[in-house]
């Protein structure tokens, strides 16, 4: 699910808008009527000119499609990695996160709606180019940058980018994302990043029918993409809302599809819904809900299954052979980590995950440039 964030002050604002300018975008093509077809999403946009399509920051201007997001992000803010949620990627750092303008779902529940519903031109952000988002990371101590809040698959062009300066100090990139992508764009993007965590909102069509404005097969599609064809390490997060998608045998059923077609090791998140945007009607989840699906998840056969956005002692990782505690949580915070070299220090079985690197730092060189790149340029920033 998108996290909450932070927007920027007013300063920024006014700084950014110095350097606007529009930065042309990937996967479109011209049609003959003068719209542009923009392939970025299964949405398959054709904007007229002067015209946005539905996530707002990809506009035809003059014929060309251009992207208004590119080096324009809304929110900076660090992050536990816990928190993106992440358990099985670099546990316990801290994560550089960020998001622009725009989505292209339509959630009625949506947590960010102040910067995922707005145009470009209706938030505050900075110009920020792809290398000061890495000197940013660097300076704030950061082994990750997370592409998160809104959609980040609507500003690919600065996201890949991003990927390209950050291989370059060894930071590893990750996509908080509704996993909303075409084929056709998939590879440009996924092929640049370390790890994913997918929004699967529902399992059923009518859910992302009604309640998203999209669909649920290109996301189903999406997660075997990511599981078969890349390196991508891949977690998921199904939000739980009261009545909407909370049947036990939906529940089931999301279950019985992971297994069958990702396999027992991808760890699954339900989290607690809290009433938001346009959905005020419906009450917080309540934490036996979670309880229940968690339970019903490991009865399935998956390994790793966690509760989030309440206390609870299903935010801790065992070990699915011997059950040993191996990673103790509160909340998004790291209490303890008895991983062995990624095993289990009791029976020894290795935990699938990244956690190499995890105490690796940040090298001296690169963390002075940052210190003088971003501080000089981004002093005034609060993060
Ligand atoms: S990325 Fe935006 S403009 Fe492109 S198809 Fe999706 S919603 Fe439409």
């Amino acid at each position: 699910m998108a996290q909450q964030h932070n927007t920027f002050g007013k300063k920024s604002s006014q700084r950014g808008s110095e350097k606007a300018a529009f930065h042309e975008a990937r996967w479109w093509e011209a049609e003959p009527n003068g719209k542009v077809h923009c392939y970025l999403c299964p949405r398959h946009c054709h904007i007229g000119e002067g015209q946005a399509g539905f996530c707002f920051i990809r506009a035809n201007e003059g014929g060309k499609l251009v992207s208004l997001g590119y080096a324009r992000p809304a929110a900076l803010q660090i992050d536990p990695i816990e928190k993106k949620p992440l358990n099985h990627f670099l546990p316990g750092t801290r994560v550089f996160s960020m998001g622009t303008a725009g989505c292209n779902m339509g959630c009625f529940f949506c947590q960010n709606w102040d910067i995922s519903k707005s145009r470009a031109d209706q938030v505050r952000s900075s110009y920020v180019p792809p290398e000061d988002v890495v000197m940013l990371a660097i300076r704030n101590n950061c082994p990750t940058i997370a592409f998160t809040y809104n959609e980040p698959t609507i500003w690919g062009e600065y996201v890949v980018d991003i990927c390209h300066a950050a291989k370059e100090y060894g930071i590893k990139t990750v996509m908080v994302s509704n996993g909303y992508i075409t084929r056709e764009a998939f590879h440009d993007i996924y092929d640049h990043i370390d790890a994913a965590n997918i929004d699967l909102k529902a399992f059923t069509e009518t859910f992302y029918g009604r309640t998203t404005l999209t669909h649920l097969q290109p996301v189903l599609d999406t997660l075997e993409w990511l599981k078969n064809e890349t390196n991508v390490w891949v977690e998921i997060t199904n939000l739980i809302i009261p009545t909407l998608n909370d049947a036990p045998a939906e529940t089931r059923a999301l279950a019985e599809w992971v297994l069958e077609h990702l396999g027992p090791d991808v760890p699954l998140h339900f989290t607690a819904f809290h009433p938001d945007f346009k959905l005020r009607d419906k009450p917080r989840t309540p934490p036996e809900t979670l309880h229940a699906a968690r339970a019903m998840a490991i009865e399935v056969g998956l390994h790793y299954v966690y509760e989030g956005n309440i206390y609870s002692d299903g935010a801790h990782t065992c070990c699915p052979s011997c059950q040993a505690m191996l990673i103790r949580r509160s909340w998004h915070d790291v209490e303890e980590n008895r991983l062995v070299k990624g095993c289990c220090p009791k029976c020894g079985l290795a935990i699938p995950g990244r956690w190499e690197n995890a105490d690796a730092g940040i090298p001296a060189a690169s963390s002075r440039r940052a210190e003088l790149l971003a501080g000089k340029r981004y002093g005034e920033l609060n993060l």
